[in-house]
């Protein structure tokens, strides 16, 4: 019976695509750096890498890059991307169109159908289909909403 030869034996990997370093919690490169910047305690770095979340909240973006390593925790259940803190572009600032359109969208999930009022949070549409005072008459706290346009009082 013949046995393969050793030395033609190669270890692979499976779930190895070998195109990114993996690195655990606090071991990616810069991650001290990061994380002071982001309890406040340092300013934000310039180089080193930092999940999406990470950046967004030093006001970056990752720009278009592709991640760069990935960041792996619970034993490999769960990842996240790494980015280049030095390719990250400054957040995107949305447009006016596109802040009219958030606006109007989260309108939409705000205001009450029944009352018109307009509140800061966002009414259970779905299972009530109006505020809770409308509902039930539990009275809703005046400072939570913003009250309706008045309605024009001319006589048709
Ligand atoms: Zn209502």
């Amino acid at each position: 019976m013949d046995r393969p030869n050793e030395d033609d034996l190669i270890d692979i990997d499976p779930y190895d695509d070998g195109s990114f370093p993996e690195f655990g919690f606090n071991q990616a490169p810069g991650t001290p750096a990061v994380l002071a910047a982001l309890r406040g305690t340092g300013p934000v770095p310039t180089t080193g890498l930092a999940t999406r979340r990470q950046l967004r909240a030093m006001g970056l973006s990752p720009g278009g890059h592709d991640p760069a390593a990935v960041l792996v925790w619970r034993s490999g259940k769960r990842k996240a991307w790494l980015y280049r803190i030095d390719l990250a572009k400054p957040k995107r600032k949305p447009t006016l169109a596109q802040e009219a359109a958030l606006d109007k969208a989260m309108a939409s999930r705000q205001t009450c159908p029944v009352c018109k009022r307009r509140y800061h949070a966002c009414l259970p549409l779905k299972t009530l289909g109006s505020c809770l005072e409308c509902f039930d008459g539990t009275p809703a706290d005046p400072s939570t909403y913003t009250a309706p346009p008045t309605a024009h009082q001319l006589a048709a």
